[in-house]
């Protein structure tokens, strides 16, 4: 993502304040049905002006090319000024989102609606009950009772490639269509490692013992506010089996059944979207065993 987060800039209002009073300065606006983009030159994040008056609470998302750029919250603007901030842009669901733009917009509208979900649910103190407020230009909300500072969560997922002798683990969710499968995944626990947590989801889910696993890559997902860290890991094999809830069906696929899905031509496997790092795990495990 080309975006200066502008870290320093964030502890000064006066700063903050003249940022906003910038007639270049521009938003791009989220609700909850999406992200507003525009189809000018390819599908793109409107940039469109702060709406007048600005609202009192700024949250910025950083510099573009030297000039800020605030999010706003649809669902906070009256319908007058939500309708000229969407004038020449649609509301385009997330995940569509996700496919339609470009990878640098999709990791904007990734942040953008990452942060304004966490403002939306956390205009209260935790600790107290007060209302909070907005600070450090939207990266941070300060409780004036209790003097609680509240930072955006962000919750730690892992996922894996689990692999035994050229094949790979994958599993079919509940609800989803038959032919569908994924990688193992799931939420890390309190006091637990990554790694740790690849190999006791991998258990729960599968019955299956991994062992060495190690990290690739990681992805800001949010849905709502997830950093999945991709793993690789090992296994002895075993008959795998959906235990605890979340799978429909869960077993090992062949390499060359997996590289046909990859390439999109395995009408009895669908693989997740291109966009997902569920997706980018399964292609490098398919690239690996081609090296
Ligand atoms: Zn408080």
């Amino acid at each position: 993502m080309a975006l200066d987060r502008a870290s320093s800039e964030r502890e000064d209002p006066a700063r903050i304040g003249q940022l906003r009073e910038d007639p270049d300065a521009r938003a791009v606006a989220a609700g909850r049905d999406g992200v507003l983009v525009c189809d000018r030159a390819g599908t793109a994040l409107l940039r469109a002006r702060l709406p007048d008056p600005p609202g009192p609470e700024p949250i910025l998302l950083g510099l573009e090319r030297g000039t800020a750029l605030f999010a706003v919250d649809l669902e906070e603007l009256p319908a007058s000024e939500r309708a000229a901030m969407t004038d020449g842009g649609r509301v385009l669901a997330l995940r569509e989102a996700g496919a339609a733009l470009p990878h640098s917009e999709a990791g904007l509208a990734a942040y953008l609606v990452a942060l304004l979900n966490w403002h939306r649910s956390h205009r209260f103190c935790a600790n107290c009950g007060a209302a909070t407020a907005i600070g450090q230009a939207g990266y941070s909300r300060r409780c004036p009772r209790c003097e609680t500072v509240h930072f955006p969560r962000t919750d730690p997922v892992v996922i894996m490639t689990v692999e035994h002798q050229r094949r790979l683990l994958l599993g079919r969710r509940v609800g989803w269509p038959a032919g569908r499968g994924s990688l193992l995944a799931g939420f890390v626990s309190p006091g637990e490692s990554a790694e740790e947590a690849v190999i006791r989801e991998v258990h729960e889910e599968s019955g299956i013992l991994a062992h060495d696993p190690r990290f690739v890559t990681s992805q800001p997902w949010p849905f709502p506010s997830s950093l999945m860290l991709g793993f690789e890991a090992q296994s002895d094999g075993g008959e795998p089996h959906a235990r605890d809830g979340e799978l429909e069906e869960v077993g090992w696929f062949a390499f060359e059944a997996v590289r046909a899905a990859a390439q999109d031509r395995n009408p009895d496997l669908q693989l997740p979207p291109r966009v997902s790092v569920a997706r980018l795990l399964i292609e490098r495990w398919v690239a690996l065993q081609l090296a």
